[in-house]
């Protein structure tokens, strides 16, 4: 006789079975062996509904049921997606489910802070949560797969895209990547929450000459291999299940049509395994490089350098099987691209677990447990640039604030680039936040005083009235969401059209101001950083901005963003980042040196930089002497103290600079970072272990280099500050700290 436990336990067991008796999906293989050459095709033809919001057409319904399709993009009627599947599954000739793509950049029904913005938080556990829930939404939207983590490395501003990426570091960008691929894929794609990530644009997009969108690229292969590159690296290792290419010309060769990098690098050296889909309408704009000869030539150089899928071009469509029926295009090409589909399409579970859309992610309002998720997001992702007399948080004893600016009762820009599904009417607006939680007996009084972009100044003279009025001033300015995202590169780093006229305004007044940024990419704006006493980087933070922002300000959340990019004084100095190579003349070491004579060299705020409500002080740094063996590691440490008289976290990042090597290094590289939280006045060893391989660089044949030779190792809250210690890596990897 069984024990009642162990009854129960057969009985659970026995159950699961049942749940699992799913049909097993046919083999790819077996699959591909029965299809002809246009259904082949059709797994690598992905359609963008021609009513993003509405039914398929008939003769798009004709294409689903004669398998001339595999996936759409970007497709917001879940009735219709429903129905599409049917007519996929139940009246195809050989029921081929179809994947539906969708870009969750910053989630999907509940919208989170743009990517930058996430960035600034450096938690990837945070990101991976924010990724999670995103995929959540979407599978159970019907949605298998997701244009994102944008991983595009960016040095440069100008560029729009930088709001959908990581920022301006490798390292930081890599430990996102991971994150972001864990959360939207977990361990087993096949789950009902779960989605296929597509790491993008693969690679080197933010690289782009003069920071113009699409612009051509020239790069250095040791560029190549050790900054764009890494956050691909790691979100292959991740088990990333597909990959999306870039637009540009890398080195001449657009990325479509480049083997060197989908084949050489993609493939063989990173070892991805999964499926390649090119960007909108790519393999289009081959013959507009001026690569192809015509619309054919597009598509066989597109599929020979490795591209799988053809995002919305047709021309997979109009012109693939004709080219292997005329054995210009092996038979054998297509076959492995069909392959890599269908097998993506097994690994997601479609023919047991399509996951039919749901209509309630469109209407549902969001679920409490979202809004926390985001909301601690939102106020991670702020970053404190200015602080002059301690002026926040702020007094709970104002009588009044004025909040002004064109983006203080903002809904819609708060949504960033990317909005998904995410609706304007679920965003609290700054001026609902600072209402909502000001203390009770404060006032709080607005005027939007200008339009973000507009020229009229008409509406100053009632911003300022009310300003006098007030205690203080919250003023908040930026950017319009369409001002960054694809296609929108600026020149000028200022703020649109009159809104520093009207801080400047308002800091005539004499009453105390804080400025508030909403933009999508750091903002050079030196005036106010230098006469505002205090200043917010908030990007666009997504559906609880007003609340996050409102925690800030009063005190009940600490400021814990750090810059994911350096800031700039003008845009004439771009590209300005931490971590450019060394020169026979750095500033400082005598007249003639590389700097510009009318800008100070240094940028308005450096990477890592944010401040909190309480001082940190850092001591003692020590880098232990170590035998480095395969495997081994740098133990460095520094002694942090809280010196304020509030709990606060710092992040404590790990800059190396190797001082001698065969190549030109740059002049810091982080090596890893850590978030620590202390008491006042606590204080404690913080200790890294940097793994050997962290000394090593990538030389330009894309091999790692290992060379002997001294190193400074900086620990500090910046790029630009913290304390250093030198050491000598010998032969045979011995650590000897060098005499301070
Ligand atoms: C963008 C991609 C995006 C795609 C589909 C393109 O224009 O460059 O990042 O995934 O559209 O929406």
């Amino acid at each position: 006789l069984l024990a009642p436990p162990a009854l129960l336990l057969f009985l659970l067991l026995a159950m699961d079975a049942v749940v699992d008796a799913r049909p097993s999906p046919p083999s790819p293989r077996e699959l591909l062996s029965r299809m002809t050459i246009e259904e082949k095709v059709g797994q690598l033809v992905q359609e963008a509904p021609a009513q993003a919001a509405g039914r398929l057409s008939a003769e798009e319904k004709l294409r689903v049921r004669e398998g001339r399709v595999g996936s759409f993009l970007n497709w917001q009627d879940p009735i219709g997606m429903a129905e599409a599947q049917r007519l996929a599954r139940e009246e195809s000739r050989l029921g081929i489910p179809l994947l539906f793509a969708f870009d969750l950049l910053h989630g999907f029904r509940t919208i989170f802070p743009i990517p930058l913005a996430l960035a600034a938080a450096w938690n990837p556990p945070l990101v991976e949560e924010v990724a999670r829930l995103s995929a959540r939404e979407g599978r159970s939207a019907g949605i298998h797969w997701t244009f994102a983590p944008m991983l595009d490395v960016c040095r440069d501003p100008r560029w729009g895209r930088i709001a959908e990426g990581p920022g301006e570091d490798p390292f930081l960008a890599s430990a996102l990547a991971s994150a972001w691929v864990r959360g939207f894929q977990g361990d087993d794609l096949a789950a009902r929450d779960r989605l296929a990530a597509c790491p993008k644009h693969f690679v080197a997009y933010g690289a782009g000459e003069g920071g113009r969108d699409y612009a051509a690229v020239d790069l250095s292969l040791g560029k190549l291999f050790e900054v764009y590159l890494p956050p691909f690296a790691a979100a292959v290792r991740a088990g990333a299940a597909s990959v999306m290419t870039a637009f540009p010309s890398v080195n001449g060769l657009p990325v479509a049509a480049n083997p060197f990098l989908l084949q050489t690098l993609l493939r063989r050296k990173l070892g991805f395994q999964g499926v390649v889909v090119s960007d909108w309408n790519a393999v289009g704009e081959l013959p507009v490089h001026g690569i192809a000869s015509d619309a054919e030539d597009a598509v066989r150089l597109a599929l020979q350098a490795g591209v799988d899928i053809d995002m919305a071009s047709g021309l997979f469509a109009a012109k693939l099987p004709g080219l292997v029926r005329a054995g210009k295009v092996p038979e054998a090409l297509l076959d492995q691209a069909a392959l890599r589909v269908l097998a993506l399409k097994a690994g997601l579970g479609l023919w047991s677990n399509p996951a039919e859309p749901q209509v309630a992610p469109w209407v549902d309002p969001l679920p409490a447990t979202s809004r926390h998720l985001a909301l601690r997001a939102a106020r991670e992702a702020i970053v404190l640039l200015r602080n002059e007399g301690e002026i926040l948080p702020l007094s709970p004893r104002l009588r009044s604030i004025a909040v002004v600016g064109p983006l203080a009762d903002d809904r819609k820009n708060a949504l960033g680039p990317w909005p998904g599904i995410g609706r304007a009417e679920d965003v609290v607006t700054i001026l609902e936040g600072v209402r909502s939680r000001a203390p009770k007996g404060t006032h709080v009084l607005s005027a939007p005083g200008c339009a973000v972009a507009g020229q009229s100044t008409a509406g100053f003279s009632q911003a300022v009235d009310l300003a006098k009025s007030a205690d203080l001033v919250v003023a908040v300015v930026g950017e319009e969401a369409r001002m960054s995202g694809e296609a929108a590169s600026r020149a000028d780093l200022g703020l649109p059209g009159r809104q520093e006229e009207l801080v400047r305004t308002l800091v005539e007044t004499g009453r105390p101001v804080i400025v508030i940024l909403c933009s999508g990419r750091p903002l050079a704006l030196p005036w106010i950083a230098e006469h505002v006493p205090a200043v917010l980087a908030a990007w666009f933070l997504g559906v609880e901005s007003g609340n996050a922002i409102a925690d800030i300000l009063f005190g009940a959340a600490d400021p814990v963003g750090r810059l994911p990019v350096t800031i700039p004084r003008s845009a004439g100095q771009i590209p300005i980042y931490y971590g450019h190579t060394n020169t026979g003349r750095p500033p400082g070491s005598g007249r003639d040196v590389s700097k510009y004579i009318d800008v100070p060299e240094t940028p308005l705020f450096p990477f890592g930089y944010g401040l909190a409500y309480t001082r940190f002080a850092y001591r003692n740094i020590q880098v232990a002497p170590a035998l480095l063996s395969p495997g081994g590691s740098v133990e460095a440490s520094v002694l942090l103290s809280n010196e304020g008289s509030r709990a606060g976290e710092e992040t404590v990042q790990l800059y190396l600079r190797d001082q001698t090597a065969s190549l030109a290094r740059p002049i810091a590289e982080l090596k890893s970072f850590q978030r620590i939280f202390l008491k006042p006045g606590e204080e404690r060893r913080v200790r890294f272990s940097l793994p050997s391989e962290a000394l090593a660089f990538v030389g330009p044949d894309g091999e790692l280099r290992e060379e002997a030779g001294d190193f400074e190792l900086r620990i500090g809250p910046s790029a630009a500050s913290g304390l250093s210690a030198r050491f000598h890596f010998e032969k045979g990897g011995r650590i000897r700290p060098a005499p301070p």
